[in-house]
């Protein structure tokens, strides 16, 4: 398999993931208790880095879509595997690693929304500003990158990749 190119080294992730952890015990000094969320599975490297540094207490849960293939439409986005914990109530970071179109948050969002959350706040390491379709608030967000396909640091191609500790690009011709 090719090398993939760094577009984002590890140092400057881990760099960026301190200074997104400082804004996150800042803000939630108070909380006494956040609920983490991860979107599976290409947010998972990061969420574990991320949460090492968090001081506020936690919980961790997971969410996993699917989306049907084909046209992406909100509706479209299913729930491969559902939140094990209730949110009722409790503040809400949900962690993903990328943001592409939006479609998936969008819809993860409303629904936190929807269970009755107290507060649901979105942190995202890499974001497409170009690729947008729907709008989707990023509250904390590690980097903004074009529109090209990234891998590694959880993010694959084919299920590949995931376990490189930086951000990397697939050639076209790869
Ligand atoms: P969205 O619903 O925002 O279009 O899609 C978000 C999801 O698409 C991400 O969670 C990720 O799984 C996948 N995705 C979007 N762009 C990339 C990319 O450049 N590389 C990889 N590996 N996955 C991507």
């Amino acid at each position: 398999m090719p090398t993939p190119s760094t577009l984002i080294s590890e140092t400057d992730l881990q760099n960026r993931i301190d200074e997104i952890a400082g804004e996150i015990n800042r803000d939630y000094a108070d909380s006494d208790l956040l609920i983490c969320v991860g979107v599976l599975k290409g947010s998972v490297f990061f969420m574990v880095d991320l949460l090492k540094r968090v001081t506020a207490p936690v919980a961790v849960d997971f969410f996993q879509t699917a989306s049907y293939g084909g046209a992406k439409v909100p509706g479209e986005v299913r729930i491969r595997k559902d939140l094990d914990l209730s949110i009722r109530g409790r503040d809400v970071l949900l962690i993903e690693d990328i943001v592409d179109t939006g479609y998936t948050l969008r819809t993860i969002l409303d629904l936190l929304r929807f269970r009755g959350a107290k507060s649901v706040k979105l942190c995202a390491l890499l974001d497409k500003v170009e690729a947008r379709e729907v709008e989707v608030p990023i509250d904390y967000r590690g980097f903004p990158i074009e529109n090209v396909f990234v891998v590694g640091y959880g993010l694959d191609y084919d299920e590949r990749y995931r376990n490189l500790p930086y951000i990397g690009v697939l050639e076209e011709e790869q």
